[in-house]
């Protein structure tokens, strides 16, 4: 009997929810319904220093814009639940797997300082070989290691590796796919508060919740021959393999928000429709069997094949995408449609609600509105160099200033405006500036304006990426930094801000 197929998509609540999610749970999406199967969605929240609850919302608020729906998940509950892995671990469902591998002799408990695990890897690439571990622990007597845990040493739990010969495993796109055991590391399984890595808890959860297919990004090929000898230490099949290319910029680096507007609300600010980013997210890694471009999510999974998904770089290209958008708007939307949306995007009560306590004070009339928030509701406001020379802020600091706001607000996990205020405090601190010299450019950058409604409450409606993408558009108008002046920035960047 062939098995249900089943999918999940395993995010981390970190930050603004990112559109390579969206990438992954719209072929898992399409993949599980054409198929007759089920979706699921996972919290991957172990990192608990960074996972924050907002995020956790954002993702299902950003995957329920887009209509990815899923059958199972924290939110909604299902037969194979909790579905949020720091549930999983309070329920101290991890442990019981650990302690069998070790008491079956393929995991064992290693009390490994950091100083000797940094020594031992210095020594390795000074050779020139990988920074591996290089198995000190496997060598204690049980009389040694109960001793150790009698003293309350420390200890983490790390999975046995072969170090001769290779592991080869097929993935649905790439056929077979060979890496040396050497490559891979005694990859610890439970760290020393308890808790397990990644590459446990993702075995353990596929295995439970029965997935079938394993559908991810590409950079996760390498982690794949620790889940299968994982998968066959405990005696389980191994699901079947799906390594999805990765979306890029424009210059074929990986997609990152260094570079690029990776957030979905980005996207959704910037007044896209959900069917066309899902459609372009589609294209970007399928076509349709007839070669149309425009299709809608429901046709896609009517279609879906994984045979027709492409294996070449797929360039995330916001013009493109504009391209697509225009025509979902003009071709699939009647005005009353239109209307309905363009209210439900941004002119609603809700939006409204979060506007209104910021420029109430400021008018005396309903048409002063419009030209004092047009900012909260545009793509980049229109600024010109010359709205970027500043009568008591000199040109090299204005670009310093907004290089720096950039590079401090992608490190923000929670965008409030207390976090924000806290965050250009000190950035004005550190440069030993005046706060409101640090602010007078990113007012500009934010609002095209030198006066606006109070720029951190502005901010944070705004959102991240909208904000960051201003931020470097300002910086653009200024006429940009080389790659010279660049490099000399981060270095007095990463010692000024220290
Ligand atoms: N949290 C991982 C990610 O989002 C999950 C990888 C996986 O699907 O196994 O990339």
């Amino acid at each position: 009997m062939t098995k249900k197929v089943r999918t999940r998509v395993a995010p981390s609540p970190t930050g603004d929810p990112h559109v390579g999610t969206a990438y992954m749970a719209l072929f898992c999406l399409a993949f599980a319904r054409q198929q007759g199967g089920e979706f699921i969605l996972r919290i991957e929240d172990t990192d608990a220093a960074r996972s924050t609850k907002e995020s956790e919302d954002s993702i299902f608020q950003s995957l329920e814009w887009l209509g990815l729906e899923w059958d199972e998940g924290p939110d909604k509950g299902g037969p194979f639940g909790p579905y949020r892995q720091s549930e999983r671990v309070a329920e101290g469902l991890y442990r019981g797997y650990v302690d069998q591998l070790v008491s079956q002799g393929d995991a064992f408990l290693c009390f490994c300082s950091a100083e000797r695990l940094n020594e031992m890897r210095n020594e390795l690439m000074a050779k020139g070989l990988s920074a591996q571990y290089d198995g000190y622990c496997l060598g204690l007597s049980k009389a040694e290691i109960s001793t150790k845990i009698e003293n309350g040493e420390s200890h983490v739990i790390r999975m046995k590796v072969p170090r001769e010969g290779s592991c080869v495993f097929p993935d649905k796109l790439r056929g077979d796919i060979e890496i040396e055991w050497s490559q891979i590391d005694m990859q610890i399984l439970l760290k020393s508060d308890g808790n397990p890595t990644y590459h446990l808890a993702v075995v353990v959860d596929d295995h439970l919740m029965e997935i079938s297919h394993i559908i991810r990004g590409e950079e996760w090929i390498n982690s794949a021959p620790k889940h299968i000898l994982l998968h066959q230490y405990f005696g389980w099949d191994m699901p079947e393999l799906i390594h999805m290319p990765l979306l890029r910029n424009p210059d074929k680096s990986k997609l990152s928000k260094r570079k690029n507007p990776t957030s979905i609300n980005f996207y959704k600010r910037m007044g896209f429709l959900p069917e066309a980013l899902v459609n372009y997210l589609g294209m970007l890694g399928w076509s349709m069997p007839n070669g149309e471009e425009k299709f809608s999510l429901d046709e896609m999974i009517a279609s879906f094949d994984i045979n027709r998904i492409s294996l070449g770089a797929p360039v995330f290209d916001i013009e493109k995408l504009k391209w697509l958008n225009g025509r979902w708007l003009r071709e699939e939307l009647s005005d009353e449609q239109f209307a309905d949306r363009l209210n439900e995007w941004a002119y609603n009560r809700e939006n409204l609600l979060k506007i209104i306590p910021l420029i109430k004070e400021r008018v005396d009339l309903f048409t002063e509105i419009a030209p004092m928030a047009t900012f909260l509701v545009e793509g980049m406001p229109s600024i010109s160099e010359e709205d970027m020379t500043l009568k008591k802020v000199p040109e090299d600091i204005v670009k310093k200033v907004l290089q720096y706001a950039i590079w401090e607000t992608e490190a923000l996990n929670n965008w409030n405006r207390d976090n924000l205020n806290a965050l250009f405090t000190r950035l004005a601190e550190k440069l030993d500036l005046k706060i409101r010299d640090v602010l007078a450019p990113v007012f500009i950058a934010i609002s095209g304006q030198p006066v606006s409604p109070p720029l951190f409450d502005s901010m944070a409606i705004l959102g991240s990426d909208m904000c960051r993408a201003r931020l470097r558009h300002a910086l653009n108008v200024t006429g940009g930094i080389s790659k010279k002046q660049l490099k000399k920035l981060e270095k007095s960047y990463r010692s000024e801000m220290r």
